[in-house]
């Protein structure tokens, strides 16, 4: 089955998978969607005796129609080798009454090395075969570890340039530090004085704006994205989940067909939509339990059905999911409009004018596949420091979140299905928090980030990542800080134009 693409905001025209991924996002400022989620066929007894890329190849195909397989299988080679520290990739860890799959054993620690150390082979082999002749601009907004990531990926890739934007002072130390030393001759980091949805919006509006495109264009540019708003990261998001499922049934855990719960720290609704698509392409999951910080816009969006961004925004310990307006909340609206597109268009503009929407009854009822919840700060303190205790297994904040609103989930359901918790990033990424939460020993020692990532060590006995010893002693390359307004200038001064 040939899967195309079209917008979410669009009068219905389609593009190839290739094609979708070099635009990012749609000219008409939709999210490109497939338009049918393919079903996976192999069964879970072969996926179950399949590795990571294996299994990443039988996910990627059946979306990505127009790579040629041999195509397919060189992105995933080049993506999914020793960068990862365990040829697993994904492994799982039961502790504490649930499986933790662990998202974050690629070179920046964090979950979004799993579709981005993949993008950037995808935009390159599809810039070939759309014969783009223009060097690709990755604009990227970051909440901080897409941003690393995203760098990580392409740097020194030929034919690309990256340009990051992250909330300066809205980032764990490790965080801002991991991409303030980022090598390559391509990666430009940018700090901006607003939040990361000042970022994110900016982005998608340079994303958009015609008069900046032909300007870029005239130059020998071209702008795409690497935010979960470009399918090319949201398709390899879905293969950690069938892994998970198949590592499962491999384990005698659960028999193949037997339903699992999956639970994901939610910041713009990437990781857990993919969860969603698996479950639509039929691998068994009962319910899909998003699980916010703070800033709980998705919680209340559950609860009442109206979307309202018209809040303090607050700075949690969890930055990853500091997030007001989660992008990809409208690849699944259009879904419950029934695929509506010009409803859909209507729903966003009212996000962007007025920072509200409210959805009808009969969308409302399409949401029966989620549960919505959220921690405090001091629930997640807790969550980190109860898994520690039952289990000796540390967790980073946003995984913390998350094993926070399972527990939430459990108690109001009484619910014992089989449970995945997605597990976002290392807690060597927010030592302080975890440290904190942890051990009173070093409260008041006043320790510095390395001291912390020390002391977190000999805490956990869990090793520390290559990714955090190299920057211990790094030069600091960046030092870029700019007001939103200014991002646009920033951009063009950056390419020379
Ligand atoms: C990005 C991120 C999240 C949120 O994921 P979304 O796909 O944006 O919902 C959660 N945890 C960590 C550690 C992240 O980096």
């Amino acid at each position: 089955m040939q899967v195309l693409y079209k917008s979410t905001r669009g009068s219905g025209e389609t593009v190839t998978a290739s094609m979708a991924i070099l635009k990012g996002l749609s000219e008409d400022g939709g999210l490109f969607v497939p338009t049918a989620i393919p079903k996976l066929r192999t069964s879970m007894d072969t996926l179950s005796r399949m590795s990571y890329q294996e299994t990443a190849y039988e996910v990627m195909r059946l979306f990505f129609s127009d790579f040629s397989d041999q195509e397919l299988k060189k992105c995933i080679a080049k993506a999914y080798d020793h960068k990862f520290d365990t040829p697993e990739i994904a492994p799982l860890h039961k502790a504490d009454g649930a499986y933790y799959l662990e998202l974050f054993h690629g070179a920046t620690i964090a979950f979004k090395d799993m579709a981005l150390s993949i993008l950037p082979h995808l935009m390159t082999t599809a810039a070939k075969k759309n014969h783009a002749d223009k060097e690709i601009v990755i604009l990227t907004a970051t909440s901080g570890d897409t941003g690393k990531a995203a760098m990580a990926g392409f740097a020194d890739v030929p034919g690309t340039k990256i340009i990051v934007f992250y909330p300066k002072g809205g980032v764990s130390a490790i965080q801002e530090k991991q991409m303030l030393t980022q090598k390559g001759k391509n990666t430009y980091v940018v700090g901006i004085t607003g939040n990361f949805d000042d970022a994110q919006t900016a982005v998608k509006k340079m994303l958009n704006d015609a008069a900046l495109g032909a300007e870029l264009a005239q130059a020998g540019f071209q702008f795409s994205s690497a935010n979960s708003i470009n399918i090319g990261r949201l398709v390899p998001q879905i293969v950690y989940y069938v892994y998970a499922y198949a590592s499962l049934v491999k384990k005698g855990v659960v028999s193949s067909g037997q339903q699992i719960n999956v639970v994901v720290p939610t910041g713009n609704f990437g990781n857990i939509l993919a969860a969603f698509y698996a479950k639509q392409m039929g691998l068994p999951i009962h319910k899909l339990i998003c699980a916010s910080n703070d800033n709980k816009v998705l919680y209340d969006f559950f609860s009442t059905g109206t979307y309202d961004r018209r809040r303090e925004f607050i700075l949690t310990t969890s930055p990853s999911m500091d997030i007001l307006i989660s992008s990809n909340l409208e690849r699944l609206i259009y879904r419950l409009t029934g695929e509506d597109s010009a409803k859909c268009r209507e729903l966003m503009e009212s996000l962007a004018a007025n920072g509200v929407y409210e959805i009808t009854e009969e969308m409302r009822s399409g949401l029966g596949d989620f549960y919505g919840n959220y921690c405090c700060e001091e629930e997640t303190r807790q969550a980190i420091c109860r898994i520690f205790e039952n289990s000796h297994y540390v967790v980073d904040p946003h995984t913390a979140v998350a094993a926070g609103v399972y527990e939430k989930y459990k108690k109001e359901t009484g619910d014992n299905t089989i449970t995945v918790i997605a597990s976002t990033a290392s807690p060597y990424k927010f030592n302080r928090c975890v440290v904190e939460a942890v051990s009173d020993q070093y409260k008041d020692l006043d320790l510095d980030d390395f001291a912390l990532v020390d002391a977190l060590h000999e805490i956990s006995d869990v090793k520390i990542p290559r990714a955090v010893e190299e920057i211990r002693t790094a030069p600091i390359l960046h030092n870029r800080v700019v007001e939103p307004e200014d991002m646009p200038r920033t951009v063009k001064e950056i390419l020379g134009i």
